[in-house]
């Protein structure tokens, strides 16, 4: 009897399992049949509602922020490889090409085949992609309606909305590309904030308060250089905000602006599913980069400026470089014949900007204008650092040839 009652017991849980798990099976089946329709979207790109481009207009760009998405459910660091016909093979087949994220990258659906969807979505590499999955990994996310936040890519800024305002303006370095890893451009898109990841090492770098949106890009801390004793030192890093730097994370602004936001701040009030848009910069008008953006040169007759104070083109006996100049100056005469160094990237001269965008129809002010350099202080909010803190050396001699010719790529 005693060894009979668990064996009754167990048949009778055995059996109640069974009755359980049928219909359930019956429902998952059910609602395989899914109106797929309801994912299909025009299939325009993300970037053609021009009106969109307006971050003036912060009612518009919260109507964005907030719009729900399709993303693939796969899990957040799970790749999923679109196919060029259903079963088929990878659409691209590089090491960080032809696939997307699941979970946290937002995709458009334009076709629908029995079981399988046509999709676009940008790859790793930044480019627009499309291709075949299946239908049951679409599923549609309503983003958190606490905050939302824009990347712009071409002035180098986070702008963090709520509420359908601009909430503050924060300097960033998205990823620089070079020839030998055109991968390290930060992908543009839609992005859901999917996980508090922390710090992580990048090389000799410590990156930390990292939230992930696309695989391994992160939006992060600006990262530093950590001392024996644990002391951070961020002067490697710090001065680049605002223009490209990073190997395609986010590198975020440290020091708090007037509004008390920093990357802590996102890191400690964000949302999961807090919607991330990395907006493109294909097309648009070249902007100009932050008026106090810090250059360097050899005053002792270099022939370049640099965006690296120890740029590894320039001779040992010259580094750390000297001088020390805003972006700004370079529209100085005592300046505007020193030319970029090719090696660590510097922003492009404003002269050449300004031709840029002339060949675009675009005058300087204009282009101004749109960035919120002229008639809106909010670009300016975030400097950390005053005009007055950079030398005004004397007039560089053009003498000499500091190249050492060694081409690096970081
Ligand atoms: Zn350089």
């Amino acid at each position: 009897m005693t060894r009979e009652m668990p064996h009754k017991t167990a048949m009778f849980i055995l059996c109640a399992l069974m009755l359980w798990v049928r219909p359930l099976r019956a429902g998952v089946q059910a609602s395989t049949v899914l109106n797929y329709n309801e994912f299909i979207d025009t299939g325009d790109s993300w970037w053609n509602d021009r009106e969109f481009f307006n971050l003036d207009d912060p009612e518009r760009v919260w109507q964005y922020l907030t719009r729900e998405v399709t993303v693939l459910d796969s899990g957040a660091q799970t790749p999923v490889y679109l196919l060029d016909k259903p079963g088929g093979e990878r659409v691209k087949k590089g090491q960080y090409e032809g696939f997307l994220y699941g979970s946290s990258v937002s995709v458009h659906v334009l076709e629908i085949s029995g079981d399988w969807v046509y999709i676009e979505g940008y790859d790793m590499t930044d480019d627009l992609i499309q291709g075949w999955v299946r239908a049951s990994l679409l599923k549609k996310v309503t983003p958190s309606a606490l905050y939302g936040i824009v990347v712009d890519k071409q002035s180098q800024r986070l702008y963090l909305y709520s509420n359908g305002q601009l909430v503050t303006t924060l300097k960033v370095s998205t990823g620089l590309p070079t020839k030998a890893k055109p991968h390290q451009e930060t992908a543009a898109g839609e992005y859901l904030i999917v996980s508090w990841t922390g710090g992580f090492w990048a090389d000799n770098l410590w990156c930390e308060l990292a939230l992930r949106f696309n695989g391994g890009d992160l939006l992060h801390l600006v990262p530093s250089l950590v001392a024996v004793d644990g002391t951070k030192d961020y002067s490697t890093t710090e001065p680049y905000l605002g223009q490209r730097a990073s190997h395609g994370c986010i590198r975020t602004q440290r020091v708090k602006t007037s509004e008390g936001i920093n990357m802590q701040w996102l890191w400690d009030n964000l949302k999961m599913n807090t919607k991330l848009i990395v907006w493109d910069d294909d097309g648009r008008p070249m902007h100009y980069p932050d008026p106090d953006t810090v250059l360097y040169y050899n005053p002792d007759g270099g022939r370049y400026y640099h965006a690296d104070e120890r740029c590894p083109s320039v001779r040992d006996t010259f580094l750390p470089l000297k001088g020390i100049m805003r972006y700004e100056q370079l529209r100085d005469s005592t300046f505007s014949r020193l030319v970029a160094c090719a090696t660590c990237n510097p922003p492009l001269p404003p002269q050449r900007v300004d031709a840029l965008n002339e060949a675009q129809g675009y005058t300087r002010e204009q282009v101004e204008m749109m960035q919120g350099l002229r008639g809106n202080s909010a670009i300016d909010a975030d400097s950390g650092v005053t005009a007055s803190a950079y030398t005004t050396p004397s007039e560089p001699m053009i003498v000499s040839d500091e190249i050492s010719g060694e081409i690096v790529f970081e």
